[in-house]
């Protein structure tokens, strides 16, 4: 019996003749189809071998279409849409910031066909890429010039090195922050050769601590916003007004590492706390840093801005031509800045500020609509609209809880953890918070037009259990 079935598993060559496999090949390459189908009669000899599955599936077609499956799945891309139910405007982890359509779509352009990233449409001279957003990077924040790399991480080492190589960076020691990853202050002063100078205390320094760290090797002054903590209680440092009129006291530039980049105001608790690179610019920082996917919400990328000398000097450093930003990224990158010059259409069409400044009314309205529909699936239990906590991420405004509304809820099939992890490998993925073993959807980052996408996958995972 075992040998009769084992001999009339068909051979390779049959199998390739299928039509199932003809479009497989097609679609997946002949090299993948014929390793995978090796591999499945590997496994099929395998089973026979060992017991008798007489209903076992062995004719070519059949195994075509086993053969295709398991391609689906093997293919699968690892980045997948995500839909964001934990209310972290700025989840990290889950891309930081959407981009606006119009920001998008300049992705698209750039990356699927030809732009004229570096050359002058009107001259045909060869130009800089920088030429595209510098304009608008100047506009926005009135200053003299501005140039952009991937991220505010390399903004600070191509300025701390062209600014201070081998020369003393004077810092706070309230200030040495890990923005997460590897991206620690006194690592990445190392990294662009410049000298750590720290002063004061974690909890106090006062600008004197700065002026009297002063000495011949000074090369600059630098306030980093300490975007993801706090210090509360007994605290004090210097303003950054008082760093730059310390600055030109004994000609030394100043940096400000500004992080966020909240650069219109937002009705929003804290977000006006933020420090606001127009703001130093205009008191007279020399170089202003943030991020291009924090509270700009574009893509990703560093913006530098500040004094012409220093951009030119930044421009020119080897550094550059390694940190550069990509045609995509500045694609979407000028479009955003574009946005932002209208200041009430960046908050209605950027999707980071429109979702951080959203009303509690709107949210409400959003949560009776996904509860309503949660209770008509069943499967689910204390299904509940309710005002809750959150936090906008992305290493902003860390100790500001918003106020936002969710929906919250368990099943009595299945218990919240492994619940939540069936929602995160869905299709699409969902994910959410767990608190008071229930589950919690945050309405300030799911979509209108996710919400029944939303109640589909939890329905499904439902189901499935
Ligand atoms: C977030 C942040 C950075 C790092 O920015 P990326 O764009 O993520 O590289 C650097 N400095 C400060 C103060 C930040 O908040």
């Amino acid at each position: 019996m075992t040998n009769k079935n084992l001999r009339s598993l068909p051979a390779v060559h049959a199998i390739l003749k299928t039509t199932t496999i003809q479009k497989l090949i097609l679609s997946h390459g002949q090299e993948n189809v014929v390793s995978e189908i090796r591999v499945y009669l590997d496994e099929l000899r395998n089973m026979l071998g060992k017991v008798n599955h007489s209903n076992l599936e062995t004719s070519p077609e059949a195994i075509g279409l086993a053969v295709g499956n398991r391609l689906v799945t093997n293919f699968k891309p690892k980045l997948r849409k995500v839909i964001n139910a934990t209310g972290i405007v700025l989840h990290t982890n889950l891309g930081r910031s959407p981009m606006a359509e119009e920001a998008a779509k300049a992705a698209y352009l750039a990356a699927s066909g030809y732009i004229n990233l570096e050359v002058d449409i009107e001259t045909g001279k060869r130009s800089s890429r920088q030429d595209s957003v510098r304009e608008w990077i100047c506009k926005l924040l009135k200053c003299e010039s501005a140039t952009v790399v991937n991220n505010c991480a390399a903004a600070t080492i191509i300025v701390l090195k062209s600014v201070a190589e081998n020369r003393e960076v004077i810092i706070s020691r309230g200030q040495l922050i890990e923005i997460g990853g590897s991206f620690r202050l006194p690592e990445i002063m190392k990294v662009s050769n410049a000298i750590m100078k720290e002063v004061g205390s974690t909890n106090i320094t006062r600008i004197k601590d700065y002026e009297s760290a002063i000495g011949t090797n000074t090369g600059a002054l630098i306030r980093v916003h300490t975007s993801n903590y706090k210090i509360n209680g007994f605290t004090e440092s210097a303003s950054i007004e008082e760093l730059i009129a310390l600055g030109k006291k004994y000609n030394l530039p100043v940096i400000d590492d500004a992080g966020s980049g909240a650069v219109i105001p937002l009705n929003c608790n804290g977000f006006n706390e933020e420090p606001n690179p127009i703001t130093s610019i205009s008191l007279g920082a020399d170089l202003t840093l943030f991020s291009g996917d924090k509270l700009l919400g574009g893509p990703q990328a560093g913006i530098i801005a500040g004094k012409k000398e220093w951009i030119k000097k930044i421009e020119s450093d080897p550094l550059m031509r390694a940190f550069r930003l990509d045609k995509m990224n500045l694609a979407a990158l000028e479009q955003t800045l574009l946005l932002h010059l209208n200041s009430s259409s960046a908050s209605q069409k950027i999707p980071t500020l429109k979702m951080l400044s959203v009303s509690m009314d709107e949210l409400h309205e959003k949560a009776l609509q996904l509860e309503t529909k949660l209770k008509q699936i069943g499967f689910c239990d204390k299904i509940q609209a309710k005002i809750s906590e959150g936090f906008a991420g992305g290493g902003t405004l860390p100790d500001q809880q918003m106020p936002t509304w969710v929906v919250d809820f368990s099943s009595p099939l299945i218990d919240t953890q492994s619940l939540s992890n069936k929602l995160r490998t869905s299709e699409p993925s969902l994910f959410t918070r767990i608190k008071d073993d229930k589950i919690v959807l945050d309405l300030r980052t799911l979509k209108n037009d996710e919400i029944d996408i939303t109640v589909q996958v939890i329905l499904g995972a439902l189901k499935t259990n």
